[in-house]
């Protein structure tokens, strides 16, 4: 596993960690000045403004993009919806080419309005990563399928497990061209059983584009909002890197904090101070 003592560079900061409060342009500021080498920005920050501009930003701060958030969800009620949700996709996915995104993030989606239908709804978030997946090699960004916590099977995201994520990839690019797989983001995936297994195949078959950290509390008190930070839960981050790493993922430890009543409320440079502080010792 790497050291990160000293190594910034090999970490990123997702912007949803600050909160969205402020421009872009100064979240990019404070990520470079607080020594990060990556910058995961989000669609609401970027969709609307002049993305070259802060595609040029980015790297003259020397930051890697370490992903791009995220993907309008797939499964809808009419062919219509869907197709709609097709090109909204294909539409960031060209933004997260100009922005240099080493991945575009995959949250598949939930269960349409009104619908029970799981099936159908997994059934169309296979045939909308297919219809995806030339866009992707077109603008030359893979996708990066994000499984979720099963809570949010029903309105995020109807793909809930490492081993599932795996399985959409093989069934759509058997042939792995480089361009679909995976994003590990420990909140979602450290309760389940067979993650180890998967991590391990998902580093066999090339698939693993991105590794996100933050930690789960104990007391837990909003199913979306309430992230914590690392070495504030109850998660083994350092033997989940392990497991990556070891798997073959050498790319950037991304922080991604949703905490609306805690770290949202806090000063943003103190917050990227405690996520260096964190990702030194307890990652
Ligand atoms: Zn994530």
């Amino acid at each position: 596993m790497r050291n990160l003592q000293g190594r910034l560079d090999l970490c990123s900061i997702n912007t949803a960690t600050l909160g969205h409060r402020e421009p872009i342009s100064l979240t990019i500021d404070r990520i470079a000045r607080a020594g990060f080498g990556g910058i995961a920005p989000w669609r609401r920050e970027i969709e609307g403004a002049d993305v070259a501009q802060i595609a040029r930003q980015i790297k003259a701060l020397g930051l890697s993009v370490s992903g791009y958030c995220r993907s309008t969800a797939l499964p809808a009620a009419t062919a219509a919806e869907f197709n709609a949700n097709i090109e909204a996709n294909r539409a960031a996915l060209r933004d997260a080419a100009t922005l240099g995104a080493q991945c575009f993030v995959i949250v598949t989606g939930g269960l349409p309005a009104q619908s029970r239908d799981l099936l159908g709804a997994r059934s169309q978030v296979v045939e909308g990563m297919a219809m995806l997946l030339d866009t992707a090699r077109d603008c030359g960004v893979p996708l990066a399928i994000e499984p979720l916590h099963p809570m949010y099977a029903a309105d995020r995201a109807v793909v809930n497990t490492l081993a599932q994520a795996l399985d959409i990839c093989r069934a759509v690019d058997a042939e792995n061209t480089g361009y679909l797989g995976v994003a590990i983001d420990a909140y979602h995936c450290w309760w389940d059983p067979a993650l180890a297994a998967a991590i391990e195949t998902a580093g066999r078959e090339n698939r693993i584009l991105a590794f996100h950290v933050c930690d789960w509390l104990r007391d837990t008190r909003d199913m979306l909002l309430d992230r914590g930070m690392m070495g504030d839960g109850v998660i083994d981050l350092p033997s989940l890197r392990r497991s990556v790493e070891s798997a073959g993922y050498d790319g950037h430890v991304e922080v991604e904090i949703f905490s609306a009543q805690d770290w949202w409320q806090r000063d943003p440079d103190q917050v990227l101070a405690t996520c260096a502080e964190r990702l030194q010792s307890h990652c």
